[in-house]
């Protein structure tokens, strides 16, 4: 389809994984899109080449979600390059586990830094840009609603600050009639969560339908909030999780 011919997107953590696929699944719909990596150089010009091969366009770029100077400089040399920006998908995002009276305040940081500071950064770059229709998507997790095992209370805080960033974001940007929203995954087959594991199998125990969602399950998600057909969604935190939650 063409839902988001001459629309631009900027990935935050596009390389691998769920930001990996919402990539080709952005640019399968027509949109131009960046790819944002941290530490896969190798992978995200890969996917360029993947994209550009199956008729395309793609650019990859350097931008560590934990540097926001190199995250900002990122975000508007996607916009310089293309000449505007209508789309952000702030999909980077780290799971550091671990129980409270063993978890690094380093660990702590880094979560913050990757999972929310980012956010904000990479928004407030891109709004700069966004002209009316613009959509700014956040990977959050079901975890913000629902955090049944040990270890993962750094990680929780981190997905529900993003529940409240996007209500409050979705008030300051709805008068430019830009949508702010969640895309709230359950567990996803990706190297941060492989689907065959012992830990999956006890999260599958938790849930109404027993098995890992795919990175492209959750890049659909992402495209519909993308689209046109999205526009009275905002404030958002959707979840796509297996029923983890209910
Ligand atoms: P992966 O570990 O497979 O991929 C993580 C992605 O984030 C990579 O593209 C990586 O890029 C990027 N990233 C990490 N740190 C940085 C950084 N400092 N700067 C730039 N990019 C960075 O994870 P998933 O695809 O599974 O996760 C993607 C998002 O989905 C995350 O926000 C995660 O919390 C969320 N999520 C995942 C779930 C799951 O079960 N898999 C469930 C719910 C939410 P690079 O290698 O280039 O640094």
């Amino acid at each position: 389809t063409t839902k988001l011919a001459g629309k631009v997107a900027f990935i935050n953590g596009g390389s691998r994984g769920i930001g990996a696929a919402t990539a080709r699944r952005l640019a399968a719909e027509g949109a131009k899109v960046v790819i944002g990596y941290g530490a896969s150089a190798i992978a995200a010009e890969a996917l360029v080449g993947e994209i550009e091969a199956a008729g395309g366009t793609a650019w990859a770029i350097k931008a560590d979600a934990a540097n926001a100077t190199e995250l900002s400089n990122a975000v508007n040399a996607a916009a310089d390059r293309f000449g505007r920006l209508d789309i952000l998908v702030n999909n980077a995002g780290v799971l550091h586990l671990g129980p409270v009276d063993q978890f690094s305040l380093e660990d702590f940081d880094r979560t913050l830094a990757i999972n929310v500071r980012a956010v904000f950064v990479a928004s407030k770059a891109a709004v700069a840009h966004m002209k009316d229709g613009g959509r700014i998507i956040n990977i959050g997790s079901t975890n913000a609603q629902r955090m049944p095992f040990q270890g993962g209370a750094a990680y929780a805080m981190s997905k529900s600050a993003l529940v409240g960033l996007v209500k409050g974001m979705a008030r300051d940007l709805g008068p430019r009639n830009i949508t702010v929203n969640n895309v709230a995954p359950g567990p996803i087959d990706t190297e941060m969560n492989p689907a065959e594991s012992d830990f999956a199998t006890v999260m599958h125990g938790l849930m109404a339908l027993p098995r890992h969602g795919k990175a492209e399950e959750v890049a659909g998600m992402v495209a519909y909030l993308a689209g046109p057909e999205a526009g009275f969604v905002t404030g958002a935190d959707l979840l796509i999780d297996g029923g983890f939650a209910a």
